[in-house]
């Protein structure tokens, strides 16, 4: 069980103030450029993508014409993202699907674009929540991490982490609530956490805070995680989920097909 949801509001808003402006880095004019970016950024950093897709972009600026492409053309254009000849076919299918179901135009809603060529539930969120101004909880790797290590989750399971933390905050704080929770987790709680760093460390599960702390959660995570100075001075074992196997072995299947 993870923690009350005024708990997970009360520590989701101190992130919050301590990453002020959190949102996607990714270069975008439109929900169809996002959609695009956000395939190509599978193992791929979001600069370089940003590097890429101006020429993309240009050349393909609409569905339309990105599904008159094929997957060989879109090649030399993306190659510095990786994996550039599936996600060739991931663009080109999905731009046919978007032309030919939709009438040219991204849809605003879940179902659709999670049954697109290549689109997975957090690219479709990340599109929903920056795009389109409908409510999206983004659950990447970094989002996994974070909230189980605070409690404010508790599942390796991103759609389970996705509704739990749905659950204990408005729809209208779900996208920000992920982009602050993936920069918390690029700046501070990575991997290697840097627990002295953080504002959150009194509420966190993970380095034996103080807020509240359901015993079956505490027994749930296994296994990866350090023990901390604090959890240890008590005594009590804290230990992190197995997000890090996790995301090797989410890269190197699902994420490269549906992310
Ligand atoms: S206290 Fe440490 S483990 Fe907990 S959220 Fe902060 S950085 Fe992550």
């Amino acid at each position: 069980m993870p923690h009350s949801a005024a708990v997970t509001r009360r520590i989701v808003r101190s992130l919050e103030r301590d990453h002020p402006g959190a949102t996607t880095e990714l270069v975008y004019r439109n929900a169809f450029e996002l959609l695009v970016a956000t395939i190509l950024s599978a193992q791929c950093t979001d600069d370089r993508v940003n590097q890429a897709t101006p020429g993309l972009f240009a050349r393909y600026p609409t569905p339309d014409a990105l599904a008159r492409a094929e997957p060989e053309e879109l090649e030399g254009l993306i190659r510095a993202t990786g994996f550039f000849r599936a996600k060739s076919r991931s663009l080109v299918g999905m731009a046919r699907a978007v032309a030919e179901r939709h009438g040219g135009d991204v849809p605003a809603d879940l179902t659709a674009l999670v049954a697109l060529p290549g689109v997975g539930r957090k690219t479709a969120n990340v599109v929903l929540g920056h795009a389109l101004g409908i409510p999206g909880l983004p659950v990447d790797r970094h989002v996994l991490r974070v909230a189980n290590r605070l409690g404010i989750a508790a599942s390796n399971d991103p759609v389970v982490v996705e509704h739990q933390l749905g659950a204990a905050l408005p729809p209208g704080r779900w996208t920000l609530a992920s982009d602050t929770l993936i920069l918390h987790g690029r700046r501070i709680c990575k991997p290697k956490p840097l627990c002295d760093r953080c504002h959150a460390r009194e509420d966190c599960l993970y380095a034996g805070g103080a807020a509240s702390s359901p015993p079956a959660h505490r027994a749930a995570p296994r296994a990866r995680g350090a023990e901390t100075a604090a959890a240890k001075t008590r005594g009590r074992k804290t230990r992190d989920v197995k997000t890090r196997g996790m995301k090797t072995r989410d890269m190197k299947t699902t994420d490269m097909k549906k992310r």
